[in-house]
């Protein structure tokens, strides 16, 4: 800590840095630490004018409980997508190809599954018809 900084505390008890008057850093309540405010994304409502969580935590809180998928994934996604589209017209080239061989092996599981397919399906549909019975 420098002479023109002061640790402070808001209302809700999350401590943080002030220089001059500006908060620059605060403690993140994802990981406890005293991190620095460029590090946490911004949010009008949060204090020092950012959200309450470091951007590792987010990320972290993101995979975990969030069904979206997270923000990495997406930029994952951008960046390899000309990668996917090739693999995509190299599938497409595979199964023009190989068509007759595939819809025949497709069948062929068909029908040495079908009983079991089926059975299955019976299997299901009982259960729901008990769970709505009872
Ligand atoms: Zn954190």
């Amino acid at each position: 800590m420098k002479e023109n900084q002061v640790l402070k505390k808001n209302r809700r008890g999350t401590q943080y840095i002030e220089e001059n008057g500006e908060v620059i850093a605060k403690r993140c309540s994802g990981c406890g630490e005293m991190i620095e405010l460029e590090h946490f994304s911004k949010s009008n409502a949060g204090l020092g004018g950012t959200v309450s969580k470091c951007r590792p935590c987010i990320l972290e809180y993101n995979k975990k409980y969030s069904k979206k998928k997270p923000e990495y994934d997406k930029r994952y996604y951008e960046k390899n997508r000309k990668g996917t589209v090739a693999k995509k017209e190299s599938d497409k080239r595979y199964y023009e190809k190989n068509k007759g061989k595939i819809i025949e092996s497709r069948k062929r599981y068909y029908q040495e599954n079908k009983e079991r397919v089926l059975e299955r399906a019976k299997e299901s549909y009982l259960k729901n018809k008990r769970e709505v019975n009872e």
